[in-house]
């Protein structure tokens, strides 16, 4: 492994990432959810930060970038329509490479929660930062794409190696699980429920999961096409569990 991931809960069930390159001691934020939490991290690890590395424009993805830039000189990288909210130092998309020090993510097109969203996916380490795409047996909401999009998002991610560390910016893992267990009764799913009710009871994170327990047990990677995920998404919008 060359990268180090720190993980660390920011607002009401965000995580917030730092993520270091520990051939060269370069340091990137995935996200700025809070820049206060942020910046208390960076200095719990004795890091320094050179990068920001944002999913989308929303204010719990991107909200802490203006400040962490001010309090840090960090560069800011994300899709074009963070600058909705605060300016990038450089707009990537799906296809361009981000360099952090020795290590490269991948930049991955991930529209459907919003239409520019984008993952960053580090072949060497097989580490996934999906923001609101894919989320421990759910998937984000469609707020500005089409079922169509998020599902071609979401097939990308799957087709990740299986043992890919997949880290959401949310933890959504419980309430998912409820939803996943009214449509599905497999064994592998009451086993992987059970075990998230209760490390949630005992406060422990969900995040990350992997891509090859995703494929086994979450609803939207195994519907049967984009219909069948269309109505599972429009069913989980309203499901109260
Ligand atoms: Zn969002
Ligand atoms: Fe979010």
């Amino acid at each position: 492994m060359t990268l180090t991931v720190r993980q660390f809960a920011c607002l009401a069930d965000n995580y917030g990432f730092l993520v270091r390159d520990e051939a060269s001691g370069a340091v990137a934020c995935v996200d700025t959810p809070e820049a206060d939490a942020v910046l208390q991290a960076l200095k719990a690890a004795g890091w320094e930060l050179d990068m920001i590395l944002n999913t989308h424009w929303h204010p719990d993805h991107a909200g802490g970038n203006a400040a962490i830039k001010a309090a840090t000189g960090a560069s800011i990288v994300g899709p074009e329509e963070v600058t909705r909210i605060a300016p990038l130092d450089r707009a990537v998309t799906d296809g361009d490479i981000v360099i952090l020090g020795e290590s490269r993510f991948e930049v991955i097109g991930s529209g459907g929660h919003t239409l520019g969203h984008v993952a960053y996916f580090a072949p060497s380490d097989h580490v996934a930062f999906v923001g609101d795409t894919l989320f421990a047996l759910g998937c984000g909401r469609i707020f500005e794409g089409t079922p169509a999009q998020m599902w071609q998002s979401l097939s990308r991610l799957a087709a990740l190696p299986e043992d890919t560390s997949v880290y959401c910016a949310h933890e959504y893992t419980a309430a998912n699980a409820r939803f996943a267990l009214s449509v599905d009764q497999s064994p592998a799913l009451r086993s992987r429920a059970d075990a998230i009710f209760a490390a949630r009871v005992r406060g422990e994170p969900t995040v990350p999961t992997t891509i090859g327990l995703e494929k086994q047990t979450n609803p939207f990677l195994r519907a049967a096409g984009v219909d069948d995920f269309a109505a599972l998404r429009a069913a989980k919008d309203v499901f109260k569990g």
